[in-house]
């Protein structure tokens, strides 16, 4: 609750949290208390029985959570809350399409929608219920706000954040023209072709290797705790020689990972024991062909995926900082990042450091992990600055005159 209240996907009021353990005990979050500072000894534990222990009287939503866990075996963990991109699509009558991003997709499935009823009323709680009975994960309560289910709480919010991500993406993205969704076959295929890499056996590390296991740590966090990368998806990487490189591991928490979850990729293989990046071979091959890359990171940042899904190129000549740090943006055609390595790692390079990859995100390449990071800090503020420009009036890109200027100033490459 503290992680969704930072976050502000929710208000200090609003949201609830629910648990339920194997004998039916459901433990749940307290009604009217400050989520800015909840306690464990806060929460309340409802008994299968129906007598409740705790210092507090349980949420008022209690109804509907009980009525999705007794519909739905599967599901042991109720994520409840307002967050402000859902409940926009909730009081339109609409559910976001997860067929945004292939991620999204295969994190929150499809989404349910559940007619209005008074809060905390046995209607509703048969409301949303019903909508859960389908077998989804993620259903918006009309004129409400949104209910995930998961096998576990870290499940359910994984999916909440991934779902308020997606609306939130949508919603930027209408600003700037059409929406193109992925078809079920798109969203396939990054599974249908994956193969994980060979493993091989990592001896000790050395001063140089844990330091810069430390600097990708810091970064990965930062970047969470940025908003720009989600807790499930985005990969970032530091190389560390001619042959190998360090890589974030799949499906890890962004907002915990630590030292011993980052993976060593060498030539082509990843350390034993652990499952690297989806990403890897991608940077690999951008590592091979550019020797003077030495951090990648695939980020999904708001702004910017509004303008891959969306389709419009993103033109840095907007402030000089933008035009020094971004260069030239690259569009790629979805799909590319999934069958051909080679031919994505061709497509960017110290002039071209940055790719827009259609309806995936951003890649961003950088000469060291700080470097990369800030790119990307750039990158996300240009994008979002573009967006509010556009609903203001037409927006006046810099002269060839002092793009010049800036190309021989901070000798940019040509
Ligand atoms: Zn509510």
């Amino acid at each position: 609750m503290e992680r969704i209240y930072r976050y502000r996907m929710t208000t200090t009021s609003g949201g609830n949290l629910s648990v339920r353990e194997p004998n039916g005990d459901v433990w749940i979050t307290p009604a009217r208390l400050d989520k800015g500072g909840l306690r464990r000894e806060d929460i309340v534990c409802v008994q299968a029985d129906g007598s409740i222990v705790g210092a507090h009287p349980p949420s008022s939503e209690f109804p509907f959570h009980q009525a999705v866990y007794e519909r739905r075996r599967d599901i042991r963990a109720i994520v409840h809350a307002h967050p402000v991109a859902l409940v926009a699509f909730s009081i339109c009558g609409q559910a976001p399409d997860t067929q945004l991003l292939h991620q999204a997709r295969h994190v929150c499935g499809e989404v349910g929608f559940a007619a209005y009823a008074l809060p905390g009323s046995q209607a509703l709680a048969e409301s949303v219920a019903g909508a859960f009975a389908t077998g989804g994960h993620c259903v918006i309560m009309e004129s409400h706000g949104v209910v995930v289910g998961g096998e576990t709480l870290q499940q359910a919010f994984q999916r909440f954040e991934t779902l308020e991500f997606t609306a939130k993406t949508i919603i930027k993205a209408r600003t700037l023209g059409k929406v193109n969704y992925l078809s079920r076959e798109q969203t396939e295929l990054p599974h249908r072709n994956f193969t994980p890499l060979p493993a091989f056996d990592h001896g000790e590390v050395e001063s140089r290797e844990r330091e810069l296991r430390r600097q990708l740590c810091d970064f990965v966090r930062r970047g969470y705790q940025q908003r720009l990368l989600i807790s499930t998806e985005g990969s970032f990487s530091a190389r560390l020689d001619a042959e190998s490189f360090l890589i974030t591991p799949y499906r890890v928490d962004r907002n915990t990972v630590d030292l011993d979850d980052i993976v060593l990729v060498r030539s082509g293989q990843a350390e034993r024991g652990k499952t690297p990046s989806r990403a890897s071979r991608n940077h690999g091959a951008i590592y091979q062909r550019h020797p003077d890359i030495h951090a990648i990171v695939n980020a999904y940042t708001v702004n910017a995926t509004a303008f891959s899904v969306a389709g419009v190129e993103l033109d840095s000549r907007t402030i000089p900082e933008s035009f020094v740090f971004l260069r030239e943006i690259t569009l790629i055609p979805f799909g590319i990042q999934f069958c051909d390595p080679a031919d994505l790692a061709q497509r960017v390079s110290r002039r071209r450091p940055i790719a827009l990859l259609e309806n995936d995100g951003v890649l961003v390449c950088g000469s060291s992990v700080l470097d990369a990071f800030d790119r990307l800090e750039v990158l996300e503020a240009t994008a979002e600055a573009v967006i509010n420009a556009r609903l203001l009036g037409s927006i006046t890109l810099m002269s060839d005159h002092a793009t010049a200027e800036l190309r021989r100033v901070f000798d940019m490459p040509e």
